[in-house]
């Protein structure tokens, strides 16, 4: 603990904590320390972590990143968190991450933007590290923490692992709690693990899962232990090859790392199918409905009342309305319109009806290539990190940073990204492998031989 919290005061720069907690730290630390003498500890135990700020933290700051929940400190812990501390991790501090986990760059953030520990050769510009959860990546990056909670609502764990070199797992929609976790899409949210190793993933995901009472889409199903599926042995296992996910404006180098990938899994004994999700092309487009008309939705307790920034106005409306104008950022204002058109009166029918139909014929997609195969091998993301600022003025630009990702969330699967190369500049790009509902282990045991 007292090295991490030493590495990040040199890593002050990469700004991927938003809050430090050293003194806290230190204490739990000290507390693990005598839980290990005392000969009862677990995988977690002692091991410093870094938690995303969208998780509730008993009295420290947890903000998502917005300006409009300033000075918020919960009364209450968040499930997930509650789980890790009970095994004895250490909190280090809060990370960074795009406002209310919108955005695929670390960018939106009210705290400013994060750097990717990680330049391309030659370069001395900085890159993106990837989002939302962009701060948690860059302290594991970074070396700040040896790992650190996530959430991924379209992508959010696995894109910036992928950017970073990391492993980025999301489990299946209902294997951990939500409860204490700032809502952004609550039919999407899920939260998970960002390690250096598939192993530690593995580790971590059995402290973070839980069945809660306190979330009613929590689902009661035992935690295996995770560890105990690496064995290292996939022969036999069938891996699905999409077609569709083979998609125009697709780099040559992810094409290239994809090809690699089938190569290694055929090595090890696995069988290679192809298959076809007929669909994907519509999921990004329904993400981009069904997202934003949730959090429209989530965002609208944000009223200068409840929590957090108060901006006074002539009237109780004014109040709102300043409030709510100067709380929230561009991308999270643009969510909000969005949102809110879509399930207006007029519109619901043609918008988001219709995306929640293309949601059951994505989740069908899934339902019957499993009929086929054990697990689904796909890139993470269409390219490596890019610079900061590159996309930053183009909306569409940015989304298409999820065309892999979204299609799992919108399903609820789990799905795990695993580092599997370099680009051409020497910057890491990662493989994800998405699984059956509630099969976590299968998705570790393939993305641990694939690591
Ligand atoms: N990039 C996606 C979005 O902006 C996904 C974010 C996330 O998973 N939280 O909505």
């Amino acid at each position: 603990t007292e090295q991490h919290l030493s590495a990040m005061e040199a890593g002050k720069e990469l700004n991927s904590y938003i809050v430090e907690t050293p003194d806290l730290a230190l204490d739990m630390a000290d507390k693990a320390d005598e839980r290990i003498k005392a000969g009862n500890a677990t995988g977690m135990t002692g091991i410093p972590i870094a938690m995303k700020d969208l998780f509730c933290t008993k009295g420290v700051h947890s903000c998502s990143a917005s300006h409009i929940l300033n000075g918020f400190k919960p009364e209450y812990e968040s499930t997930v968190s509650g789980n890790l501390w009970q095994d004895g991790a250490v909190m280090l501090g809060k990370t960074n991450m795009d406002e209310f986990a919108m955005g695929s760059s670390n960018e939106t953030s009210y705290y400013g933007p994060v750097k990717n520990p990680w330049r391309a050769e030659g370069e001395t510009k900085d890159y993106v590290p990837g989002g939302s959860s962009g701060g948690s990546v860059a302290a594991v990056a970074g070396h700040m923490a040896i790992a650190a909670t996530g959430t991924d609502t379209g992508g959010s764990i696995r894109q910036p692992a992928a950017f970073t070199g990391l492993v980025g797992l999301k489990p299946t929609y209902g294997r951990c709690s939500r409860w204490g976790m700032i809502a952004f899409a609550s039919s999407l949210d899920q939260a998970g693990p960002i390690t250096k190793t598939v192993q530690d993933a593995a580790i971590m995901m059995e402290s973070m899962a839980s069945y809660d009472i306190k979330d009613s889409t929590s689902v009661e199903r035992t935690v295996p232990n995770y560890e105990h599926a690496l064995t290292g042995d996939i022969r036999g296992m069938k891996i699905g090859i999409p077609k569709e996910y083979r998609m125009d404006g697709m780099g040559e180098e992810i094409e290239k790392l994809w090809q690699q990938g089938i190569a290694w899994m055929k090595a090890a004994g696995a069988e290679i199918v192809d298959i076809s999700l007929p669909h994907t092309k519509y999921a990004l487009p329904t993400y981009y409905i069904v997202a934003p008309a949730e959090a429209s939705s989530n965002l609208a307790r944000y009223d200068g009342v409840k929590y957090g920034l108060r901006v006074d106005g002539d009237s109780l409306d004014g109040m709102y309305k300043n409030t709510r104008a100067e709380g929230f950022g561009p991308e999270v204002q643009r969510r909000i319109m969005i949102g809110t058109y879509v399930l207006s009166a007029g519109y619901y029918d043609a918008y988001y009806l219709k995306a929640q139909k293309i949601r059951t014929l994505i989740v069908q997609d899934f339902v019957k290539a499993y009929e086929k195969v054990d697990v689904i091998l796909t890139p993470t993301a269409p390219s490596a990190a890019f610079p900061l600022g590159e996309k930053m003025d183009d909306p569409i630009a940015m989304y298409l940073n999820d065309v892999f990702t979204v299609p799992a969330s919108l399903a609820g699967l789990p799905a795990i990204s695993v580092p599997a190369g370099l680009s051409k500049e020497a910057m890491p790009l990662g493989l994800q492998i998405i699984g059956q509902a509630f099969d976590e282990e299968t998705v570790l045991r393939a993305g641990h031989v694939l690591e």
